[in-house]
């Protein structure tokens, strides 16, 4: 896929729905997809931290998530199409997961949140399947643990709400033991969406 790199950070060219598409179809092939969204912020720390740079090199997709990163490829005379958020990218994979019954793994927040997300989404999204969920306040070496636990649940999209660089790092660090899904860094959307 064409990209575009900024500060060394390689950005996919690519909008909102015809990624929403792909993800669709990752899901149905069974394959395995990283989702990263940037601001200029997780730019500039993988500039200064070689480690985060490693990780958001895993991913498949990055995406822009606010406008700053647009700019940036203008200034670069590659401009990227549009932003793509994860907020947006997860409540469209939801409306699909609910025709489809996708199952459906939550990793982040705290745990009253996290509840509160479960509770919300059953409501607004009757069939998709939460086939099992973790709070985002976990000491590393329980790593391993929560990658059974999603490893169990089989889930077709994970959604990692641990902030940014813990979520980027968490999938990168970890994806290799799954055989399918989709992972997709969502920030602070659990807050948002627990209302
Ligand atoms: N979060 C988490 N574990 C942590 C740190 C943060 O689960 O160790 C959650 C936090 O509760 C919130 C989300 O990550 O739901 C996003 O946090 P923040 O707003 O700091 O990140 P951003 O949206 O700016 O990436």
């Amino acid at each position: 896929m064409k990209q575009v790199k900024i500060m060394g950070v390689p950005l996919s060219h690519i909008d909102h729905k015809t990624l929403v598409k792909q993800l669709d179809e990752h899901v149905m092939l069974e394959e395995k997809s990283f989702v990263i969204t940037v601001n200029p912020e997780i730019v500039m720390r993988a500039n200064e931290d070689t480690a985060y740079m490693n990780h958001l090199h895993k991913a498949n997709y990055i995406t822009a998530d606010g406008i700053g990163i647009i700019r940036a490829s203008q200034l670069l005379k590659d401009p990227l199409p549009e932003r793509v958020t994860g907020y947006d990218l997860m409540i469209d994979l939801l409306s699909i997961s609910n025709i489809k019954g996708y199952k459906i793994f939550l990793l982040g927040a705290h745990k009253d949140v996290l509840k509160r997300v479960e509770t919300n989404l059953q409501h607004f999204y009757p069939d998709i399947q939460i086939v099992g969920s973790h709070d985002g306040y976990f000491n590393w070496d329980q790593s391993d643990e929560i990658v059974e636990q999603v490893k169990q649940a089989d889930p077709d999209l994970t959604f990692v709400a641990l902030g940014a660089p813990k979520q980027e790092q968490w999938i990168s660090e970890n994806i290799d033991q799954f055989n399918k899904g989709v992972f997709l860094c969502v920030g602070g959307s659990f807050d948002v969406i627990a209302g």
